[in-house]
């Protein structure tokens, strides 16, 4: 996005990337349904960027939801907005947008080099020439600006490994550790319960999050039961507060209500309804329409089959899962951490090291999933390629 910017404005602009081709992630993200961005209102959508809004919310008033489905449309990529509010391409797929992207910088003035990976300065910048990692050996190169949009840590073998940590605190940027972000938790679950139910999803549920001073946080969705733990949209949604929680204390507790459409009180009377030669599952599935990957988890934290009907209901309404660790940010959706905003000017240029900018994940901000990721790094991406023309042009 910052190369687009320079291009339209007739700046000539030398894209390097580590691997043998760009948007690894891009198009990894569109695998799934690439979710471009949101179409929540503005106040709603700042909000899902917690304490990072500060920094972002003038960027992403210029390049926001209704902005990035234009720029899309200009390449000939409708867009469409989910029964979520999340806003997907028609066909869902990252490959034609990206194809389509690529074509346009060509045609501007962008030269891409592949499998060029960014080392650091020759000597102390500002002023150094790059260095570069290439297959012909290393390379120097001298340039008027340069934009760092490096990435975070997740995914690293599609090209973010987040080496460029080291290279930018070496020269004294202040970074804040990288650390997963919608992610996945560890749970010491039984081997019964792991053979038996590792990949199901547990449908429809709410999961509620006690902080610290009583305040509770509460999501519905779904959420996947892995071998080691626990994985998933709604899982995502939390991973911050839980991974925060897990850094302080070890451990966080979810309370999960497996049936939220049904009151406790509801259900306390409908599982005391005669049981007869019933199994205590098919009892529980004819009263509650509970079954499957939910009757596991019960079964699973409950010590015993518990046969009194309220604390039976109690237990549906908020059962407790330990979550013991955060899975590695190499598996991570994304990334916290990164350049903190106060070494970066309005500009997004590094006040340390003038004429040098950072854009998208590899700065200090975090987000859930919903499109918030990629308008967010599309944001950033333009805000650093105006600030390299505002530089040239003011210094
Ligand atoms: C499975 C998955 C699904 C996702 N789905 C969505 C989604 O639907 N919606 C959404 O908003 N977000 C989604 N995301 C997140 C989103 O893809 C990222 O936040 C976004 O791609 C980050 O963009 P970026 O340009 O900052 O970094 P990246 O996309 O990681 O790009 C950084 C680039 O820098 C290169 N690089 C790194 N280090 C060097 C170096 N030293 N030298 C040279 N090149 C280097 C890398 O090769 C890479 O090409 C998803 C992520 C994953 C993993």
């Amino acid at each position: 996005m910052a190369a687009e910017v320079l291009a339209s404005a007739g700046r000539a602009v030398d894209l390097y990337d580590a691997m043998p081709s760009v948007g690894r992630k891009f198009l990894l993200a569109g695998k799934g349904g690439l979710n471009l961005t949101h179409a929540e209102a503005r106040e709603a959508f700042l909000s899902r960027y917690g304490s990072s809004r500060v920094p972002l919310e003038s960027l992403l008033d210029e390049l926001g939801p209704s902005a990035l489905r234009a720029w899309a449309h200009g390449l000939g990529i409708e867009t469409f907005v989910g029964t979520s509010g999340r806003v997907f391409p028609a066909d869902m797929k990252a490959a034609p947008l990206l194809r389509a992207w690529l074509h346009r910088l060509r045609q501007g003035r962008v030269t891409f080099h592949m499998r060029h990976r960014w080392l650091g300065w020759h000597g102390v910048p500002p002023g150094a020439p790059l260095v570069f990692a290439t297959p012909e050996g290393e390379k120097r190169i001298q340039a008027a600006a340069t934009v760092l949009a490096l990435g975070g840590a997740s995914w690293p073998q599609l090209g973010s490994d987040g080496s460029w940590t080291a290279t930018l605190a070496a020269n004294g940027i202040a970074i804040a550790p990288l650390r997963s972000a919608n992610c996945g938790f560890d749970v010491r679950w039984s081997e019964t319960f792991r053979t038996r139910y590792a990949g199901h999803p547990l449908k429809n549920v709410t999961i509620v999050l006690r902080g610290d001073s009583g305040e509770t946080t509460q999501r519905r969705g779904e959420f996947i039961v892995t071998s080691g733990g626990v994985e998933g949209g709604l899982i995502y949604a939390l991973s911050a507060p839980l991974r925060d929680a897990i850094e302080r204390t070890g451990e966080a507790v979810i309370e999960v209500d497996l049936a939220p459409d049904r009151s406790v009180d509801r259900l306390a009377n409908d599982l005391a309804r005669p049981r007869g030669s019933s199994s205590w599952s098919r009892h529980l599935e004819r009263t509650t329409g509970l079954r499957g990957v939910k009757t596991g988890l019960l079964r699973e934290v409950l010590t015993s089959r518990e046969v009194d009907a309220g604390r039976l209901a109690t237990s549906i309404k908020a059962l407790p899962i330990t979550l013991v660790a955060v899975r590695p940010v190499a598996e991570a959706i994304s990334s916290a951490g990164g350049v903190d905003f106060k070494a970066l000017d309005e500009r997004l240029m590094l006040k340390a090291v003038p004429g040098v900018f950072c854009a998208g994940e590899m700065l200090d901000w975090e987000a859930p999933t919903g499109g918030y990721l990629l308008t967010a790094c599309f944001a950033t991406g333009r805000r650093a390629g105006q600030g390299v023309l505002d530089w040239f042009e003011k210094g």
